[in-house]
């Protein structure tokens, strides 16, 4: 595109050049210093996992959390996925991101078990991770090293991984459900539109995308009949995004089962998890109290 700029503008008797050279090459070393961070920061374990908690019902039960990335970076604190996921992918450095990340899900999910919390534990794969060959080996590994039991850990993959063409999605997510690990299917609703693929695949969780959570009520027949799709596929709904009391209120009529959202919980520290596991401590949400199953 650089180049078809530089083109272009030369055509047109601009000094292209001079205009979109520097820009470039600064886009260029910014994008190899972070290249070059996020290798140190991988060889430096400065990832760490905060967990977003899952709610149940009216009361407000912690049933689980979702395992979302973090880097600390020693510069600029702490940095969001977006800054560095798709890099990571880009340049062949996700599979060890998400080695990382899945050790100290594992890890994390066989301390609190161990402690006696009954939590699902919810891990995001990318789709580099979910068609690499050694996605399976690893996980086996990682689960047995652990000690982590997989009944509890949850992997949440996008529609968009399922579209291959080939029966390869199916047999992974065969091998994974083998391992004895769930499956979620992440960001309901807002990629492929066949839902045949809802009846092939094992999954046992559904997270409805924010954006029909936080649909107006114009909007909301989606979100009711996608619902009704879980109850009629017999697939647990988790309601992801949820921000307002009254959004909270309308899905509980409607059947969700599990929320997650600032409404509750921002994603935090484990130990700030712990403390909400351990505490009962009361939650921002028109007096909505959360505590703790155990
Ligand atoms: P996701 O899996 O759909 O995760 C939900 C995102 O929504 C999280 O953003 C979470 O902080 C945010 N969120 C939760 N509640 C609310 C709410 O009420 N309102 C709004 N506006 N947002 C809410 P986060 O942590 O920045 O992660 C973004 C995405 O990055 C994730 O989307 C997931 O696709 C990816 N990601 C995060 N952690 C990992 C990881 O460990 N591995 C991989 N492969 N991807 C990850
Ligand atoms: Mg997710
Ligand atoms: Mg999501
Ligand atoms: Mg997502």
């Amino acid at each position: 595109h650089a180049d078809l700029a530089m083109y272009q503008g030369k055509a047109a008797g601009r000094d292209t050049l001079s205009f979109y050279q520097p820009g470039l090459s600064e886009q260029l070393r910014a994008r190899t210093q972070l290249e070059d961070e996020l290798r140190e920061a991988l060889a430096h374990r400065q990832f760490e996992l905060f967990y977003q908690p899952r709610l149940a019902g009216w009361a407000g039960r912690i049933v689980g959390a979702e395992a979302l990335v973090r880097w600390r970076h020693p510069r600029r604190g702490w940095v969001l996925p977006a800054e560095f996921i798709p890099l990571c992918e880009a340049v062949g450095l996700i599979r060890e991101l998400g080695r990382q990340v899945f050790e100290m899900a594992a890890r994390q999910q066989a301390a609190w078990t161990a402690a006696g919390h009954r939590l699902r534990l919810s891990v995001n794969l990318s789709p580099t991770e979910f068609r690499d060959e050694g996605l399976l080996a690893d996980l086996q590994n990682t689960l047995a090293r652990t000690g982590c039991p997989p009944r509890m850990l949850e992997l949440e993959i996008t529609e968009s991984m399922l579209i291959d063409g080939d029966d390869r999605p199916l047999r992974t997510l065969q091998a994974l459900q083998a391992l004895g690990l769930s499956i979620a299917l992440d960001d309901f609703g807002t990629g492929y539109s066949n839902l045949a693929y809802l009846q092939r695949f094992p999954f046992s969780t559904l997270k409805i995308d924010r954006r029909f959570v936080q649909a107006s009520p114009a909007e909301r027949p989606l979100c009711e009949a996608i619902v009704g799709l879980c109850s009629a596929m017999k697939l647990r709904p988790v309601a992801e995004g949820v921000e307002t009391a009254s959004q909270h209120d309308w899905l509980l009529g409607l059947g969700v089962e599990e929320f997650q959202g600032y409404l509750f919980a921002r994603p935090m520290p484990a130990d700030e998890f712990e403390h909400l596991l351990g505490g009962g401590v009361a939650l921002p949400g028109e007096g909505r109290e959360i505590s703790a199953q155990s």
